[in-house]
């Protein structure tokens, strides 16, 4: 990670405060990810699965599509101290991060999501 990628992910999205503050040269980057299963698709291959009679068969023979899509995806920051007392279930890891990271600009002509608090330009 370069300098200005450091900068930019510096502060822990649990306490607010900067990496290190603690003293040691550790922290977490971590990953929350939230799909949502797509039960048509799964339905076709249990289908193709049952109509062939074997599940492995059905997988090679079948389209292999997509069973599951990508809700949201987000990367926060967590100091040392945060990352190793701290419990948070993922929902609530996800909820805390995404009011903190920036979000994009809506386009001209795109509705503001409710909820959504724009940041200002510093
Ligand atoms: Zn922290």
């Amino acid at each position: 990670m370069k300098e200005a990628e450091l900068r930019e992910v510096c502060k822990c999205i649990l306490c607010g405060n900067k990496i290190m503050h603690d003293g040691l040269p550790l922290f977490w980057r971590v990953r929350v990810e939230r799909y949502g299963l797509k039960a048509d698709a799964i339905g076709r291959q249990q289908g193709l699965s049952v109509l062939i009679g074997h599940a492995q068969l059905a997988q090679v023979m079948g389209p292999d599509e997509d069973m599951a899509e990508k809700f949201f995806s987000i990367e926060v920051t967590i100091c040392e101290t945060c990352g190793s007392e701290r419990s948070l279930s993922a929902a609530a890891l996800a909820e805390v991060g995404d009011t903190e990271a920036p979000k994009p600009k809506p386009k001209s002509g795109v509705q503001k999501l409710p909820g959504v608090i724009e940041e200002d330009e510093e």
